[in-house]
């Protein structure tokens, strides 16, 4: 079993005691920050030179220094650049700054676990890793809840790294919901391919897919998007509220039968034996060398990649649908709040008939 621990298993005092720098100020980092200073921390932002984030932080009543005073002055040291930009970060600002005692902290282990970063042996090294995105961090903490965190230790110099990192985990307000602990390893390996074989790539290609499929027949892309895409949302909010077993209670037995009988013809050996291979490239460090290189070559496939799955109809038609309906707050792919249209002048009409019929 999992180890889990709570706000009662934490000494809020540990962290209290400490002088935290959190440095960027993006989605993890003003979460962290502002959480911090109201649970009684002495923290500060270390920011870049001309970093925009700086009136943001100050208005929101932090202190907001270089990323090298902000080192100089702490003893807890947590690391929210970009995972792109952090051993550049640590290098040149943070590593000159680190003495014997101070820890050093991430929210994700990737540049510990695949060597782009290696701590001297004197300072403490551990994570917090927030499950969940930063903005439910500041979120959930202020409707008095907290987003699931995972802690782990990668170098334990003081012998308290553990009982610190619990105390920042509560500090930001991941006791409400639950502590786990794991190691770098796991975290690491485990969050990689859950993104890339599930929750992102898993899930987009599966969306688009199914998408094209129905499109591909003939069918009107409207009907489709709202058959692979919106929906999608409503059956996996049932998931998280009870498991697949309440989702399919909640759909009809016809739903249900379709799930059972098609569900492991699309996810099936070929899906399972992609889904092992791509954790082995994960472990092996195929794909952090990968996407490390693509980084420092200027991110050209990346870039080019980001730009074509924007054009694609799934997404134009899903930014004509989304428009349409204010109560899904929709934004565009850069966040911006969308305006929402008149729903004076549908483009096109067709209950369920019409769907179902193929369109020649
Ligand atoms: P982000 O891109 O939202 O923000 C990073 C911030 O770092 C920027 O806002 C800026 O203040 C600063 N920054 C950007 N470039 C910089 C540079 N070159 N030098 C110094 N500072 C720079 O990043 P994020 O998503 O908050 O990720 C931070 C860490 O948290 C990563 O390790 C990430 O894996 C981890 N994490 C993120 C999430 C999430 O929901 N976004 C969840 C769990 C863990
Ligand atoms: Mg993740």
């Amino acid at each position: 079993m999992a180890q889990i621990r709570y706000d009662r298993d934490a000494d809020l005092a540990r962290i209290r005691g400490k002088k935290v720098a959190v440095i960027g100020f993006g989605s993890q980092g003003h979460a962290h920050a502002l959480n911090l200073m109201e649970s009684g921390v002495d923290v500060r932002v270390g920011l870049r030179d001309g970093s925009a984030s700086r009136a943001k932080a100050e208005a929101a009543g932090l202190r907001a220094l270089s990323i090298a005073d902000a080192c100089a002055e702490a003893n807890v040291i947590m690391v929210l650049a970009p995972d792109t930009k952090q051993k550049a970060v640590y290098e040149e600002h943070v590593a000159p700054a680190l003495k014997d005692g101070d820890t050093l902290m991430f929210a994700h282990g990737f540049n510990v676990r695949f060597g782009q970063i290696e701590p001297p042996a004197g300072v403490d090294v551990s994570m917090v890793a927030p499950k969940g995105p930063g903005h439910r961090v500041r979120e959930t903490f202020q409707e008095g809840g907290g987003v699931p965190a995972l802690v782990a230790v990668h170098q334990d110099a003081s012998g308290e790294a553990d009982a610190n990192a619990l105390s920042y985990a509560a500090a930001i307000g991941a006791g409400r919901a639950g502590i786990l602990t794991t190691t770098f390893e796991e975290e690491t390996e485990t969050d990689l391919f859950g993104e890339q074989a599930v929750l992102c790539g898993g899930v987009s290609e599966l969306v688009k897919a199914g998408f094209q499929t129905l499109v591909d027949a003939g069918y009107q892309p409207e009907v489709a998007y709202f058959e692979c895409l919106h929906e999608l949302k409503l059956i996996v909010d049932l998931m998280y509220r009870g498991g697949l077993g309440y989702m399919r209670y909640s759909i009809s037995d016809t739903a249900e039968q379709g799930d059972y009988v098609s569900g492991p013809r699309v996810v099936g050996e070929a899906s399972k034996e992609a889904m092992k291979a791509i954790l082995a490239e994960i472990q092996d460090g195929t794909f952090a060398s990968g996407w490390v290189a693509e980084d420092a070559a200027g991110r050209p496939t990346f870039t080019a990649r980001r730009a074509a799955e924007q054009e694609q109809p799934l997404e134009d038609v899903g930014r004509r649908l989304r428009a349409m309906m204010p109560f899904v707050d929709p934004v565009t792919a850069e966040g911006e709040a969308v305006r929402p249209k008149q729903r004076s002048a549908p483009e096109s009409s067709g209950g369920d008939a019409a769907a179902r019929a193929p369109a020649e």
